[in-house]
């Protein structure tokens, strides 16, 4: 049993499917050559099987050029040059065909890469990719591909990147798991947002696990039984049924609302990733999109998105949610979310470095592509756009201006722009949240990222399972700024939400409640559970709660007071 950080809530029971680059030991053996060939053969075929449903499954979500690179691999493995020479070692040295075809294959890799010609150094990335393919075939191991999933597993992996997490199969991908992580990193988030249990932070995940291994993925207690038991399988089963039932009993708030015993409102919203989202929103009874990363859509892309890519998702968003609210947030890109097109400088702690508003306000033209997508979508709904990891009043004012210039520039074209947008920030550095009756000055809302308050409140790397412990959205120095957000919010008449994980945790909702929030902005799945709450409580009771948390001194001391009020 592996213990590691309930990160996506769920029980369930498959195969694990490790998604792990194998390690190929090629070592020159005597063979029988008409066997040898034959084998190579096979695997030549189940390597062209490969890069066909791989493409196949990319058709819609890249390019034609991109898809023309898996025709060039299969021209690789139909090449008459390329496969004779394999065969004709095999044949005149007795070798094994994985000695042959690595010998082969790097012949070629680096007679191409020494060519002055960029696109025949290019065909050794091809052959290279194709090569590699074909060895980890001949040689028995699993060549990981998401794509290439076709039964029921839970994923086993160190991490996921968001764009693996993104092409997750949910037909087939009941959960996953990972060695690293913790409850706000990425890949962690975006479990959520599909509503995939996950496990993060696993030690020793990958020296345990083995590929095909049966496990269980308790990931409501955050543990993994690996080869269970007959028992364990029928208590882990009733425990996956409970589960379901509950989630299927929440089912009837969909549409009730989100309103305290006493009468006051609250609005509960969803996170989304991409536009499909929204639908999951929907399903939970959002009450609108409280934040939409648009960074997965620059991960997803092998390229910037163009204006017409970013336009046509934006108004899905906006169309879809209909009247509802919906809060975009202007790219969110540095730190831990990279992009492989667009190079970063090297520094020392990237979640401190050019990131974020940072980076937009350095590199207009990136920006301005977002923008006026943004602005032009406006008109197919109720747009509210947001901008990530403000630090100063300049930067918020730069950022602001920047929209209205475009707007005007917009509007000069002669294309339509709603009047009704509202503009404002997301409050994730402890600086902002300080000064926050000034920036409500002139921002239309605040919106509370905890995933990066608490990274920086309590200089704890959020991806870091070793400083994980120091997640504390319950320690009251986290609980004052967010006091102090919400209090210089309401000051100048605005609306404070919350978008960070915290908003949609159990114990976390009566102390918000009564700390006066406005908006509650959570992954899709948590939705229900928090209306059902909401409707539970009476906010004249929650401020007092609040105002006692406030006077607290450690977070396990909140984290107790919060239990015995709500009886647990
Ligand atoms: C946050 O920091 O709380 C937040 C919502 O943004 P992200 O998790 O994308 O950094
Ligand atoms: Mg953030």
């Amino acid at each position: 049993m592996l213990k590691g950080i309930a990160a996506s809530s769920g029980v369930v029971l498959a195969k694990a499917y490790k998604l792990e680059q194998p390690v190929l030991d090629i070592v020159k053996k005597e063979v029988d050559p008409e066997t040898e060939i034959v084998h190579f053969h096979e695997c030549l075929e189940k390597t062209k099987k490969d890069i066909l449903v791989i493409q196949e499954k990319a058709k819609g979500r890249l390019s034609d050029e991109e898809l023309a690179i898996f025709d060039a691999h299969l021209m690789v493995c139909d090449d008459p040059e390329f496969t004779g020479q394999i065969e004709e070692m095999i044949k005149a040295d007795n070798v094994n065909a994985d000695y042959a075809t690595n010998e082969v294959g790097n012949m070629f890799i680096t007679m191409f890469e020494s060519m002055d010609d960029a696109y025949f150094r290019e065909r050794a990335a091809d052959i290279k990719d194709v090569t590699f393919r074909i060895k980890c075939h001949l040689l028995g191991k699993v060549l990981p591909d998401l794509s290439l999933i076709s039964e029921e597993t839970v994923i086993v992996a160190h991490d996921l990147t968001p764009s693996d997490t993104a092409q997750l199969n949910k037909q087939f991908t009941k959960g996953f798991a990972t060695a690293i992580g913790g409850r706000t990193s990425h890949s962690a988030i975006m479990a959520r947002s599909l509503e995939i249990p996950a496990v993060v932070g696993i030690n020793g995940l990958l020296d345990e696990v083995k590929h095909g291994d049966f496990i269980i993925l308790d990931a409501l207690d955050g543990i993994v039984i690996i080869n269970p038991n007959e028992t364990e399988i029928h208590d882990y089963s009733k425990k996956a049924e409970r589960f379901h039932e509950l989630k299927m009993s929440l089912k009837v708030l969909k549409d009730a609302d989100s309103v305290t015993s006493d009468g006051h409102h609250v609005e509960l919203v969803g996170n989304i990733g991409n536009p499909n989202d929204a639908d999951s929103v929907l399903n939970n009874g959002g009450e609108g999109v409280g934040l939409y990363r648009t960074e997965f859509l620059y991960m997803d892309s092998q390229a910037l998105p163009t204006e017409e890519e970013q336009f046509v998702a934006y108004k899905k968003v906006l169309e879809r949610m209909g009247k509802r609210p919906v809060v975009v947030r202007t790219l969110d890109i540095g730190g831990d979310k990279e992009l492989p097109y667009l190079p970063f400088p090297h520094e020392m702690n990237p979640f401190l470095g050019y990131r974020a508003i940072r980076l937009c306000l350095d590199r207009k033209d990136i920006f301005r592509t977002q923008v006026r997508a943004l602005l032009r979508a406006s008109v197919f709904g109720r747009l509210c756009i947001m901008f990530p990891m403000i630090a100063t009043l300049d930067e918020f004012r730069a950022a602001k201006t920047f929209v209205l210039e475009e707007k005007a520039v917009l509007k000069s074209e002669g294309v339509d722009v709603s009047n009704e947008i509202q503009i404002g920030m997301m409050v994730e550095i402890p600086a902002a949240a300080v000064l926050a009756d000034q920036f409500a000055k002139e921002a239309d809302f605040l919106s509370i990222g905890t995933n990066d308050l608490i990274q920086y409140s309590m200089a704890a790397d959020r991806m870091s399972e070793k400083v994980a412990y120091l997640y504390q959205p319950f320690n009251p120095a986290i609980l004052r700024l967010i006091k102090m957000t919400i209090d210089g919010g309401h000051s100048q008449g605005k609306w404070v939400g919350m978008c960070g994980e915290m908003a949609g945790e159990e114990l976390a909702v009566p102390v918000l409640l009564g700390l006066g929030l406005d908006e509650f902005s959570m992954s899709a799945s948590s939705i229900l559970q928090a209306r059902k709450m909401v409707r539970s409580l009476s906010y004249a009771e929650m401020k007092k709660l609040a105002a006692e948390a406030l006077t607290k001194s450690t977070y396990d001391e909140v984290v107790e007071l919060i239990k015995k009020s709500l009886n647990k």
